[in-house]
């Protein structure tokens, strides 16, 4: 496998009127080509900021410090030309919300064609016959009719299909998906996911899956990275991570996952508290306030990311190596 994408000691840091916030720090991670990474944390843990900061895509108060490479070439510092080459080409991104992600007023299939045309050298009616075959690989039905659809004329999962073909089309070395499926039925939910997988398999690119559902993770990712308050807790392969996690939040994360032998009339357990306000984050481990196992050291020093076994890595000082 090749290595597409290694971030070292990534930080993004938002300016904001009362100071700023530290929405990720020491971020490091690789990807490589045909790998699928889950990316796990709740709401503003840190995991879209850390890969749009990577696209350069962060809000204008926000800005991004460390090392991102692709295929060797560091792109955090990389000028805006260099960044649009690389975004849709090689790098790509599917929203949650397809409808915000398209244009309103124009074809579906044209703008399928223009994303191509925009990376391609190819003619109107080459661009066009690759937006159809496109649309075909995904299923949406009687595709060179749809061609003409506009948004509004198609259901949510097509609409999502739609992005995925558009992310898709260049035949991308990375696609990140942010959370693809939150706003889709189980049932569309689950062909989505199946259309990923399906595109990584047979094209080696590299997926990223942010995501606040486990059990998407469980079904479809090699690795998994958990994050909590901006930094990364555990990662470990999936395997792993589901038959012995080691971090208490990645723990607690688990037991509130409903399964098979889960008692339907009981309340899952969920993990008490909130995350910290990260205007304020504490000194110590950001997740102290909602550990049991929390110890005075837990409150005064930050537990590392440290490797505990051959593939896995946990910050919690009372994991042992
Ligand atoms: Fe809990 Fe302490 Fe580990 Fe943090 S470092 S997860 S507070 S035991």
């Amino acid at each position: 496998m090749t290595v597409l994408l290694e971030c070292e000691n990534l930080a993004v840091t938002f300016d904001i009127d009362q100071g700023q916030i530290n929405a990720v720090q020491d971020l490091s991670l690789t990807l490589s080509s045909g790998e699928c990474l889950g990316v796990v944390g709740e709401s503003g843990s840190g995991k879209s900021q850390s890969f749009l900061a990577m696209l350069g895509l962060l809000a204008r108060n926000g800005r991004a410090s460390g090392s991102v490479k692709f295929r060797g070439e560091e792109i955090l510092a990389a000028n805006r030309r260099r960044l649009n080459e690389l975004r849709g080409s090689r790098l790509a991104i599917i929203f949650q919300d397809a409808l915000s992600g398209l244009t309103p007023t124009m074809r579906v299939g044209e703008q399928l064609a223009e994303a191509l045309r925009c990376h391609e050298a190819v003619d109107s009616a080459q661009a066009r016959a690759r937006a159809i075959e496109m649309m075909e690989i995904v299923n949406i039905p009687d595709a060179a009719n749809r061609f003409s659809a506009y948004p509004f004329e198609l259901s949510g999962g097509q609409r999502q299909r739609i992005m995925i073909a558009m992310a898709m089309i260049c035949r991308p070395d990375v696609v990140i998906a942010d959370e693809p499926t939150t706003a889709l039925d189980v049932t569309v939910q689950a062909q989505i996911l199946r259309l990923l997988d399906g595109f990584r398999r047979h094209t080696e690119t590299a997926l990223v899956m942010i995501t606040h559902d486990l059990a998407v993770v469980a079904g479809l990712c090699d690795r998994v990275m958990i994050m909590y308050a901006g930094r990364p807790v555990e990662m470990a392969p999936t395997a792993t991570l589901f038959d012995r996690p080691c971090h208490p939040y990645t723990i607690g994360l688990l037991k509130s996952m409903p399964t098979l032998r889960n008692d339907p009339a009981a309340d899952l357990p969920v993990i008490a508290g909130q995350p910290p306000d990260m205007r304020k984050p504490p000194p110590g481990c950001a997740f102290a306030e909602r550990c049991a196992l929390a110890e005075e050291r837990c409150r005064e020093e930050r537990p590392q990311l440290r490797q505990v076994g051959g593939s896995q890595q946990v910050a919690c000082h009372l994991v042992s190596a």
